[in-house]
């Protein structure tokens, strides 16, 4: 099967074709864990048998809907995933046996709270000094917290066996998210921001990690003969951006559409949904203990909500350098003050 540079796919089409697939997954005996941010600790899920499906909302549809019980002026990110839940517009939150969340943002604390009321959800309680020592310990014991709530709610018991299959595996998909990541960097241009981006959603939306993990590797495969064979997304005289702040994922990418269509592409994404939270893997050291090392892993994502972002600011300086960019891009969203970090940088380079 070949995978089309061009998804013609719509958001909608994809996640309505995963509730199917789902419900035919859960009519199987499998069950689905919700999770809603990059600290959801995905091995987690994947050890307990579980499918694991994210239900960040990227569509705005259910924004009016949640804005009937939330304030007006949060972010469309929070009011996206819970006006989606509670509208019906998700076709993938009732499928959900359980949710992990975690405290990064006030917005979303407050609005889980209120989701709380539609599902079983448990808010891992995420330190926001990560680089202070007592930061691991509280984390570690977070994730065995999660470890047990899973267990209660699906009723099985995630052993230290499966967790390390788990962390194999789910290594594995971080190690061809970050080759997929790395291809973009080839001359010429092999594919434009919003199709990687559109693709990746795509096959992001999955039921079965081996079969996940047969798309990427498809995927690259692609690439790499689009590359080989020196096939242009696009002239060489284009600027190349970095992108930084908040993720794009389909049905949230305008403002990349609008980057691209004034010229522009975006070769590299840093945060979510971007390089920097797929380069990065758990330790499969099989002398140390799973929790401790998916802890080690989670804890060391580098959101801006964790102060101070030494390791961020560090990963954008290579960035820039190694994807050699002619700008960076910070995104940010009404209410979130926490993804702009292109003040501080701007501050250091002319510092
Ligand atoms: S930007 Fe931060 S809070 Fe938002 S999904 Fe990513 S890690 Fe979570
Ligand atoms: S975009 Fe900002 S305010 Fe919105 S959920 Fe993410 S961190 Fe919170």
């Amino acid at each position: 099967m070949t995978i089309p540079f061009h998804v013609k796919d719509s958001i909608y089409e994809i996640r309505s074709d995963l509730a199917t697939a789902l419900v035919a997954a859960k009519e199987d005996g499998r069950r689905v864990v919700g999770t809603l941010c990059s600290y959801s600790p995905v091995e987690l899920a994947l050890a307990a048998g579980a499918i694991p499906v994210s239900l960040c909302g990227t569509t705005q549809e259910g924004i009016a809907k949640a804005e009937e019980t939330l304030p007006v002026d949060l972010c469309p990110k929070v009011k996206s995933t819970y006006g989606r839940a509670v509208s019906g517009a998700c076709p993938i939150f009732p499928l959900a046996d359980c949710i992990i969340a975690e405290a990064t943002c006030d917005g979303r604390k407050k609005m889980y709270e209120l989701l709380a009321r539609e599902k079983p959800l448990l808010v891992m309680d995420l330190p926001q000094k990560s680089e202070d020592p007592d930061a691991l310990p509280h984390w570690v014991a977070e994730v065995e917290k999660s470890r047990r709530f899973i267990e209660q709610q699906l009723k099985v018991t995630i052993t230290e066996d499966a967790l390390r299959d788990a962390i194999r595996k789910w290594n594995q998909v971080r190690r061809l998210r970050r080759d997929l990541h790395y291809r973009r960097n080839a001359l010429p241009t092999p594919i434009m921001g919003v199709d990687f981006v559109n693709i990746m959603t795509k096959l992001e939306n999955f039921v079965d990690v081996d079969a996940h993990i047969a798309a990427l590797t498809r995927f690259r495969d692609e690439l790499d003969r689009a590359i080989g064979e020196k096939t242009a997304a696009c002239g060489d005289d284009r600027p190349r951006v970095l992108w930084t702040g908040l993720g794009a994922s389909l049905g949230c990418n305008k403002v990349m559409e609008l980057v691209e269509s004034c010229g522009a592409v975006v070769v590299c994404q840093e945060g979510c949904g971007g390089l920097t939270r797929v380069e990065d893997l758990v330790d499969e050291d099989e002398a140390k203990d799973p929790i401790l090392a998916i802890a080690e892993r989670y804890l060391r994502v580098t959101c801006a909500c964790m102060t101070p972002n030494t390791q961020r600011f560090t990963d954008l300086q290579r960035l820039i350098g190694e994807f050699e960019v002619d700008g960076v891009l910070d995104l940010t969203w009404q209410f979130c003050a926490r993804a702009k970090v292109g003040f501080l940088l701007s501050s250091r380079q002319s510092g």
